[in-house]
């Protein structure tokens, strides 16, 4: 697809998720590819709530819809709080509509009513099972009953459902941006799909379809997912007589194995990301590479940049491998990005929140906070990784892991002498610059024949309670040397007590 007819129409675009479960990462890959289009062409980008399905529909779900979209800030321009004059945009305010389409498909012919009881229908599944017959799906039993039949049948009262004909002739195309002409033959497009259920609401197929084509959707951006249905859909526009829009199938988005992301990879849902200590920012700019990329080299967009780059042709065929590395680094990097004020926003809530410092803050602990927020600030992969490393600051410390304590190829009585000497070497502390303290350390392990680490391991677990931790002198500094001596005798006693 060249630019020039992507840009000729007025593009709109829409986000159509079926609010069953929590935003999937790759749910929210299309909402957000769909909003940069829209974006990035001056178009319109509509929100359409697919909840036909009214088993599986549930308001939590669509609570966490609203959420993630808005700690994302993706707004639309019409949905269901945003008349743009298509509305309404929940499908369930729409039955009417798909009744009235159905009629006339009926009425054309391209559709019929089927009163076969699900009896039949399941032994007609276990006869084509047991004859491994070719024939799969509906036989089309009711699709050759007169009108007299039906109207024989209905009169009786006997529940109905309304299916599609599919053309037993001829081949289907459907042509997509990304991937070009896909076509299908029309006798291995599974056989009249049902398009109005018994109890009169629309099955996905049909609301889709008369929604976008009322709602006037130029471009259909979905998963890959999607492929198989797509030339029933083609046909079903056919049947209305309707251009169908352009389609851009979107790649997989899969885990380091090669299979779909699933919660075997980690987590999946917006929610756990925003739970988990990740930026919006982080997030959008490394979804929005989950897939699309603008040269071979640029990683670095905010929702600004995307707003103005994002294009189709930048989309690739092949899958997308969700790389939570990545992803965590790429959120290290924002964290120190983002604005101190900002950051120290979020911060703050996290470590009340983890009981850390008390609610509210007092003066000391917030005093506390400002000294160490720069020299953690780089450390951080998510801001929920704050908690931990600050512990030692704001809670005493009256036991030590020997494991983490002891450095490998050195016993408790080598530790101890370690720790001895580091005790020995806080004497005069604070008129020494961490530069000069950094120095009178390393001089000491050289005398001592040893590396810097086994001497600096245990004093990093005592003063701290962990192997890792902020720079090891302004730890100490921002702690007070005495109390970091207290902790020091403290890890010697129990290792003491271990011998
Ligand atoms: N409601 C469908 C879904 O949840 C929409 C698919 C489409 O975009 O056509 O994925
Ligand atoms: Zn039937």
């Amino acid at each position: 697809m060249e630019k020039t007819k992507e840009v000729q129409m007025s593009v709109r675009v829409r986000y159509a998720p079926s609010p069953t479960g929590l935003q999937h990462i790759g749910g929210v890959r299309t909402a957000i590819f769909n909003y940069f289009f829209a974006r990035a062409n001056g178009g319109k980008f509509i929100l359409r709530i697919e909840d036909t399905d009214q088993e599986r529909f549930n308001v939590e779900s669509l609570e966490d819809l609203y959420s993630t979209l808005d700690w994302l800030g993706i707004s639309w321009d019409e949905g269901p709080d945003r008349d743009g004059g298509y509305g309404p945009y929940i499908q369930s305010e729409r039955f009417e509509l798909y009744k009235e389409y159905t009629q006339k498909l009926m009425d054309s012919g391209h559709a019929y009513k089927c009163f076969c009881t699900a009896e039949r229908l399941d032994n007609l599944r276990e006869e084509q099972k047991k004859n491994k017959s070719k024939e799969q799906g509906y036989d089309r039993h009711c699709s050759h009953l007169t009108k007299e039949e039906v109207h024989q049948k209905q009169a009786e009262g006997l529940p109905f459902v309304v299916r599609f004909r599919i053309p037993v002739e001829g081949k289907t195309t459907l042509t997509d941006v990304i991937m070009g002409e896909i076509t299908r033959k029309n006798k291995d497009i599974s056989p009249d799909p049902i398009i109005l259920k018994s109890d009169g609401y629309p099955t996905y197929h049909l609301a889709n379809v008369i929604d976008d084509h009322m709602m006037g959707i130029t471009h259909v951006l979905r998963a890959q997912e999607w492929i198989p249905t797509g030339p029933m859909h083609i046909l079903l526009y056919k049947a209305f007589g309707w251009d169908a829009p352009l389609y851009c199938h979107l790649p997989l988005v899969v885990g380091k194995d090669g299979s779909k992301l699933s919660k075997r990879h980690g987590s999946t849902s917006v929610k756990e990301f925003i739970n988990g200590g990740y930026l919006p920012e982080a997030i959008i700019n490394y979804i929005s590479l989950l897939g699309w990329s603008y040269d071979d080299s640029r990683e670095f967009f905010s929702k600004e940049d995307l707003e103005k780059l994002f294009s189709l042709e930048k989309i690739n065929k092949a899958p997308a491998v969700f790389d939570y590395k990545k992803l965590d680094w790429f959120n290290g990097q924002y964290i120190r990005m983002k604005d101190e004020a900002e950051l120290k926003k979020i911060l703050l809530p996290i470590l009340i929140k983890d009981s850390i410092v008390s609610d509210p803050p007092s003066d000391s602990e917030l005093a506390v906070f400002e000294g160490v927020f720069p020299i953690i600030r780089e450390r951080l992969k998510k801001t929920t990784d704050i908690s931990e490393i600050v512990k030692f600051l704001f809670k005493d410390l009256n036991s030590w892991n020997i494991e983490d304590a002891v450095p490998k190829k050195m016993d408790i009585a080598g530790t101890v002498e370690m720790l001895k000497l580091s005790e020995k070497l806080l004497n005069g502390f604070e008129n020494r610059s961490v530069e000069e303290n950094e120095e009178l350390f390393h001089k000491a392990a050289e005398e001592k024949g040893i590396k810097l680490g086994p001497l600096m391991q245990p004093l990093r677990v005592a003063v701290t309670g962990s192997k890792m931790s902020p720079p090891m002198f302004e730890s100490i500094s921002l702690l007070g040397v005495e109390k970091a001596r207290a902790r020091i005798e403290g890890l010697i006693r129990q290792l003491e007590s271990e011998i």
